[in-house]
């Protein structure tokens, strides 16, 4: 497989996929053209892209709840001050969970602004990177933003997709500079994860950035090469397998 240079562009899961193993990212890419910027921008999340994302066999229940997270504030903004959640929430121990976080979360605000999302589920494409962000919200006191991500649990690569999610942000702003609502520098980055009820948040240094941004520009070098090697550690669980065998019997 040859990688144009216009096609030097990868999403979140791309990402993930080529550290955890070039040729897993190649065999997607084959699969998944890079989409056109105007439809990726204006579709919703794929059944599959949560499958990658680690919601292996539970690819229903992530819909299930991102599409809760992304409705909560607009739903329970007039009850949320209420002891007693709705018994929707009480059933659901994710939901619950959730419930007592924004309340939490809407107690300690100054104001409903700090506590009411500044935009969710925001698809973006700047020229070499492109995802959807779950959450966007103000920082309190720093006159900037944080983006969420949110996951059932933790993972070891969390940290580096949150640079991603940041760096992507920022890239987009510098691409867009005259897009309405994109004008606040992101501070900060941080995942919620639901089936535990914790949120992680961190502050978002320039050095890490830039870090990231050298590293970043690595994997595409090594794309552009066609650095396809196969790292057999992780081939156990890989969704691609069965098609890595057969190119693999092939080659
Ligand atoms: S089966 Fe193994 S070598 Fe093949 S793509 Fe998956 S992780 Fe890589």
């Amino acid at each position: 497989m040859v990688v144009l240079e216009y096609e030097l562009n990868l999403s979140a899961t791309e990402f993930l996929y080529f550290l955890d193993c070039p040729q897993k990212f190649r065999l997607y890419r084959i699969l998944n053209p890079l989409p056109n910027k105007d439809d990726f921008m204006n579709s919703r999340r794929s059944l599959s892209s949560y499958e990658m994302r680690g919601y292996q066999g539970k690819k229903d229940d992530g819909i299930k709840y991102h599409h809760f997270f992304e409705k909560f504030h607009k739903k329970y903004a007039k009850v949320i001050h209420q002891t007693v959640p709705p018994e929707e929430i009480s059933e659901d121990s994710i939901k619950l969970l959730y419930w007592i976080n924004q309340q939490e979360k809407y107690i300690a605000a100054k104001d409903d602004c700090y506590w009411y999302p500044v935009e969710r589920e925001v698809r973006l494409m700047t020229e070499k990177k492109r995802g959807q962000i779950d959450c966007i919200e103000f920082c309190e006191d720093k006159f900037g933003l944080r983006l969420i991500d949110y996951k059932p649990n933790p993972e070891p690569n969390d940290q580096l997709l949150l640079l991603f999610y940041a760096t992507l942000y920022n890239e987009y702003q510098l691409e867009n500079p005259n897009k309405d609502g994109l004008n606040y520098e992101v501070l900060e980055v941080g995942c919620y994860y639901y089936e535990m009820g914790i949120k992680e948040i961190f502050d978002l240094i320039e050095v890490n950035k830039k870090t990231f941004d050298s590293f970043f520009k690595e994997i595409l070098e090594k794309i552009a090469n066609n650095k396809f090697f196969i790292k057999k550690s992780s081939c156990w669980n890989c969704n691609y397998k069965y098609a890595c065998n057969i190119e693999q019997r092939r080659s």
